[in-house]
């Protein structure tokens, strides 16, 4: 549960601060807008797949250990079911607010089209701090979340997955209320569940290992030998701890790694596995009780502006933003979070030619085995760790030839061939349902 906890930021030039989540919706609708200009769709066909399909906001009330009850807040946004079910983790998170869900159900919408995967977005979160909370607090938050949820979602209505902060555990609570309440199995309610529940190997892996791989194409796109590349990694948690323990299997030098607590820094690479190791030993699990001395310990904000050839923002959205883009020193992004780089930062990023897989390409891997775990749960049949691999690593690098291709034939940014790509599937869909209603 290592994330990094900033989500504000000031305005240099008005003061003003703004929330991460409100400034996320408001670049993936200008991404979406862009798209749909290049597309000439009209103006009634794009406000049906901008605007969010159903938005649910809950109050749980949930009995705390010291016997008090309290309020906590939870949405859920359908933002599209135009290609299938909605489909999209859920968040525990302080500082997790409607507008924030509201871009994340959307980029998930983009996600999924990207993928061809049949799915709409959504994302869901709840307004709590985990980090402060018991396991007995948190699972009956879970429980009265799902009991909340249960007339909105369904194996073919929403689908709900693990996100910042969610894990397997809490997607088996989850599932079992949802279970014990509709009165019969249906494990492709969710994904991210632990495997005798219905769980898929590899599901916990995926992100990060599809991080790394997009990371590898990146390199090579960019002619650069990936046994010299260097890479710099922000968030420690399951994404980014992932992404570096791959890449350092493949041999790629990771040289600097950073959680909320403290960032590591070796000009000539990390011991990956020795802080593996570590984090996962000590029950905080933060980087800054690594007591090794090979390592360099930094403040968690340097890592963003490190020397390096590729930088992996894999914790909260709104992490490189005007303020700070013109410091990064990185050829080349790649979006492990969603969200983490904002359109002003990307405006300037790409006047100084670096070079960004954008999210929803990035990160699409934890999504794509989420797919595989919803059609085994609907088959009642069981796939392996092997299979499941090899049909990410082949899901992934068609939807990066695929937007390499719209990059090059178009001449645009590889974000904006991926919306293109996503709004075009997802415009189409609505055309054909709404024609002749
Ligand atoms: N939370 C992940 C994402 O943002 C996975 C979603 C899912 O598997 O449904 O893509």
């Amino acid at each position: 549960m290592s994330t990094i906890a900033r989500t504000t930021s000031t305005d240099e030039r008005t003061g003003v601060v703004e929330r991460h989540g409100s400034v996320l919706l408001h670049d993936s609708q200008r991404y979406v807008r862009e798209a749909a200009a290049m597309l000439e769709i009209d103006s009634s066909l794009f406000n049906l797949i901008d605007q969010p399909e159903r938005e649910v906001t809950v109050t749980l009330p949930v009995e705390l250990d010291d016997g008090r009850v309290e309020a906590f807040t939870a949405y859920r946004v359908q933002h599209s079911r135009v290609l299938g079910p909605g489909k999209g983790g859920m968040r525990f998170h302080p500082d997790s607010d409607l507008d924030e869900v509201r871009g994340l159900a959307a980029l998930m919408t983009w996600k999924c089209a990207l993928l061809g995967l049949p799915y709409g977005g959504a994302k869901g979160g709840v307004v709590c701090d985990p980090s402060v909370l018991s396991t007995g607090e948190l699972a009956r938050i879970t429980r009265a979340y799902a009991n909340a949820l249960a007339p909105f979602i369904g194996a073919h209505v929403d689908v709900p997955a693990p996100d910042v902060n969610t894990d397997e555990r809490i997607m088996a609570w989850f599932l079992d209320e949802y279970e014990r309440r509709v009165g019969r199995h249906e494990p492709s309610v969710v994904t991210g569940k632990p495997l005798t529940l219905g769980g898929i190997p590899g599901r916990g892996e995926s992100t990060g290992r599809g991080v790394a791989q997009i990371t590898m194409a990146m390199l090579e796109k960019q002619y650069i030998a990936h046994k010299s590349a260097t890479v710099v990694i922000q968030g420690f948690g399951k994404v980014g701890s992932e992404a570096a323990r791959r890449l350092h299997e493949l041999g790629v030098k990771v040289v600097a790694v950073a959680d909320v607590s403290a960032a590591l820094y070796n000009e000539n690479g990390l011991d990956i596995p020795r802080i593996l190791q570590s984090v996962q030993c000590q029950p905080p699990r933060l980087l800054r009780e690594y007591g090794g001395e090979d390592a360099q310990m930094l403040p968690p904000e340097a890592v963003l502006t490190l020397d390096c050839d590729v930088l992996i923002p894999a914790a909260l959205e709104g992490q490189i933003t005007a303020s700070n883009a013109d410091d990064i020193r990185a050829r080349i992004i790649v979006e492990g979070a969603n969200g983490p780089t904002t359109a002003d930062a990307e405006e300037i990023l790409n006047r100084r030619g670096v070079e960004i897989a954008p999210d929803i390409l990035a990160n699409a891997g934890g999504v794509v085995v989420s797919y595989f775990e919803w059609l085994q749960g609907l088959q009642g049949n069981r796939w392996d760790l092997a299979t499941v691999r090899k049909m990410l690593d082949q899901e992934l690098r068609n939807a990066f030839d695929a937007v390499l291709r719209e990059t090059e034939r178009r001449k645009i940014s590889m974000r904006q061939a991926a919306y293109l790509i996503a709004v075009e599937r997802v415009a189409g869909a609505v055309s054909l349902r709404w024609s002749q209603r």
